[in-house]
C-alpha cells in the first residue's frame, strides 16, 4: 500500500489532479471533504458537522475526522491518494501512527503551491457532482451536456461553502493551521512544491516527473 498526500489550499487543484491519478494509474481517492459531504447525505444526526462546521467553512474537530479515517483505512487495499488529509499537525502525526500499525507509512506528499488571489474566482466557479465529487468548472473545465457528470449523469451543483464570504474564511484556516503542515513534511524530506497556478495539464506533467522519479518508473 502506498500513500501520496495532495497538500495544499482550497481550489489548489488536488481534486482534479486525483481524479486523473484515478483514471491513469488505478489509485483510490480519498477526499475527507468527499466523506463528509457524503454522510451529511447518508446520515442526517451528523447534520450538525455539516452546520457548524463544514457550512460555516471551518474544520471538523481533529477527533472526528481521525475516527473517519481509521474506519476507511481497515476497509481499504491499493494505493492511496489523500486529498485534504492531514489538515492539521495533529492529524498528521495521528496519521504516522495508524500507517506504521498497518506496516505502512506516506510515500510522498505533493504540495499545490498557488497565487491566492486565483483561488477565489476558481472556487466561485466551482461545480461539483452531487453523487461522485468529481470537479467542473464554468468557465474552463465543462461537461459534456451541461451540468451533467460526465461518469455517472448525475446533477451538478454548486456547494454551500463555496461562496467568497466562506472562503476567505477557509483560506485564513489554511493559512494558520494547515500551511504548518509544509514545514512539517520537508523536514521529514517527503514534500516536492508542485506549481499550482499552471493549466492543469503542466501540472500533472509536474506530478508525472516526480512519479517516476520516486518510483524508478514503477507508479
Ligand atoms: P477544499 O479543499 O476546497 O476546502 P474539501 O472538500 O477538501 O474542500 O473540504 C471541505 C470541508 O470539509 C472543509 O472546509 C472542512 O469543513 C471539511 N474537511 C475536509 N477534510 C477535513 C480534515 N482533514 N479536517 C477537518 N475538516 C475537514
Amino acid at each position: 500500500m502506498k500513500n501520496f498526500v495532495l497538500l495544499g489550499a482550497p481550489g489548489s487543484g488536488k481534486g482534479t489532479q486525483s481524479y486523473n491519478l484515478v483514471e491513469k494509474f488505478g489509485f483510490i481517492h480519498i477526499s475527507t471533504g468527499n466523506i463528509i459531504r457524503n454522510i451529511n447525505i447518508k446520515n442526517k444526526k451528523l447534520n450538525i458537522l455539516f452546520d457548524n462546521y463544514y457550512n460555516q467553512g471551518k474544520l471538523i474537530p481533529d477527533d472526528i475526522i481521525i475516527k473517519i479515517i481509521e474506519n476507511y483505512l481497515h476497509k481499504i487495499i491499493g494505493n492511496l491518494i489523500w486529498d485534504g488529509f492531514p489538515r492539521t499537525i495533529i492529524q498528521a502525526k495521528k496519521f504516522e501512527k495508524l500507517l506504521k500499525k498497518m506496516n505502512s507509512s506516506i510515500n510522498h506528499v505533493f504540495y499545490f503551491k498557488i497565487d491566492e488571489n486565483k483561488l477565489i474566482k476558481r472556487i466561485i466557479d466551482r461545480l461539483i457532482c452531487s453523487f461522485c465529487g468529481r470537479i467542473y468548472n464554468k468557465i474552463n473545465l465543462l461537461p459534456k451536456i451541461l451540468w451533467i457528470c460526465n461518469d455517472d449523469k448525475k446533477a451538478l451543483i454548486k456547494r454551500k461553502d463555496d461562496n467568497e464570504e466562506k472562503i476567505k474564511i477557509r483560506l485564513k484556516i489554511y493559512n494558520s493551521i494547515t500551511f504548518p503542515l509544509i514545514e512539517y513534511y520537508l523536514n521529514k524530506k517527503k514534500l516536492t512544491v508542485i506549481n499550482a497556478d499552471m493549466e492543469k495539464d503542466k501540472v500533472w506533467n509536474q506530478i508525472m516527473n516526480i512519479l517516476v522519479k520516486k518510483n524508478g518508473g514503477n507508479k
